[in-house]
């Protein structure tokens, strides 16, 4: 099912680096409404739990410390095709790679520290705005 709905968290990094007026103007002025929003940090469990899919990579580890070490931005963005829209506007994994414009490429200092994270499917949004928000802090 399309929900026209994507999940984002602007990551310990951007929020280190006071980049999360920059970022969300971004968002912004690429179209997306906001639906729900929160200043929130991840325990060691939620981090685990939350990129279960990549536990036996060699990168897991220093992930996992890097997306518990402060507090990030958990957010909810609506636009019509949010999910291709909103992976196409944050840009590659790898800053390096990501195209010129993109927030990635605009913010982000490394493969790890990338300053965003998009939802890379209709079914994973779903996951991870249930992870955060609970039906009632989204509007
Ligand atoms: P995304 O969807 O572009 O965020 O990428 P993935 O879902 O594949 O990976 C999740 C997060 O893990 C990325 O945003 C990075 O922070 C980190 N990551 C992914 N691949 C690598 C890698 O090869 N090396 C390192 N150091 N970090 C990675």
């Amino acid at each position: 099912m399309r929900t026209n709905r994507t999940f984002t968290m602007l990551k310990p990094d951007a929020l280190e680096k006071g980049m999360i007026g920059g970022i969300l103007e971004k968002i912004n002025s690429a179209g997306f409404r906001i639906v729900g929003m929160k200043l929130t940090q991840m325990s060691q469990k939620d981090a685990e739990s939350f990129y279960a899919v990549h536990s036996n990579r060699p990168f897991f580890e220093g992930l996992v410390a890097f997306m518990t070490r402060g507090p990030i931005v958990a957010a909810v963005l609506e636009k019509e095709n949010a999910i291709e829209d909103f992976r196409a506007l944050i840009g590659a994994t790898n800053p390096v790679e990501a195209a010129e414009g993109t927030i990635r490429k605009l913010f982000a200092s490394s493969m790890t520290e990338n300053a965003v994270h998009g939802s890379d499917s209709d079914a994973n949004a779903a996951i991870e705005t249930a992870f955060h928000f609970s039906e009632r802090e989204l509007f």
